[in-house]
């Protein structure tokens, strides 16, 4: 079975289907880790990030895979160098490439195959897995999104400089000629504004457990 959720950054889509896959037997697949993997390793080579069919070109010659939901290349766990403020920058830029969309499409359907699985990003309601067993979009005002990752990782950024950055994050994802950000029409409205984490994990739960059931 999959759950798929989408929303735009900040919403705490990554935090819930984590806490999610904690307590269900479900495997948590996060499509953002692969875009931020391609554009790490492209930085890596010293490479222009701007140059899009070079970052394709990075990710054909390397092969991701996902051990205990860490990305790794080549044996090595490059999990803790993805969300770093230099990915950050360009990884939304990089991510409305067409031709990279579908390699990483491809990929999100070969691991999701035949799981349970809690798949979550921009498109994965709408594009990569279309047909899911349950269909989430998560949502929060962006003041309160910025406020939710200022307050993780304060340092060295002002409130003001994050507020931008998701603003500017959710203009490229909701403009991307392919994969744009959107909520699908049957998908299930979740808005996290003012809910704790475990009451977003409850809803969702409730939802599996009615499908499960039916
Ligand atoms: O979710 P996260 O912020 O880690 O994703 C990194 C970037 O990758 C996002 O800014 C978004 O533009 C892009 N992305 C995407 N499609 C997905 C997941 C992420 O375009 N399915």
């Amino acid at each position: 079975m999959i759950v798929a959720i989408d929303g735009p950054a900040g919403v705490g889509k990554s935090s819930i289907a984590k806490m999610l896959a904690e307590k269900s037997t479900f495997t948590y697949l996060n499509s953002g880790s692969f875009y931020r993997a391609y554009t790490y390793l492209h930085q890596q080579t010293g490479k222009d990030v701007t140059d899009l069919a070079g970052v394709l070109a990075t990710a054909q010659e390397v092969q991701l895979r996902l051990i205990d939901g860490h990305i790794h290349v080549n044996g090595i766990d490059i999990e803790d160098k993805l969300r770093t403020k230099e990915v950050d920058a360009v990884v939304a830029r990089v991510s409305a490439y067409p031709p990279l969309r579908s390699y990483v499409n491809e990929q999100l359907k070969e691991i999701a195959h035949g799981e349970d699985m809690i798949v979550e990003g921009r498109d994965i309601t709408t594009v990569v897995f279309p047909d899911a067993e349950l269909k989430i979009y998560f949502d929060a005002k962006p003041e309160i999104r910025a406020e939710r990752r200022f307050k993780q990782n304060p340092e060295g950024t002002t409130y003001e400089e994050v507020l931008a950055g998701v603003k500017a994050r959710d203009e490229i994802d909701r403009n991307k000629a392919v994969g744009a950000l959107k909520q699908a029409e049957d998908a299930l409205y979740i808005d996290t504004s003012y809910l704790t984490m475990e009451e977003v994990c409850e809803k969702v739960l409730s939802a599996v457990f009615a499908l499960k059931m039916g």
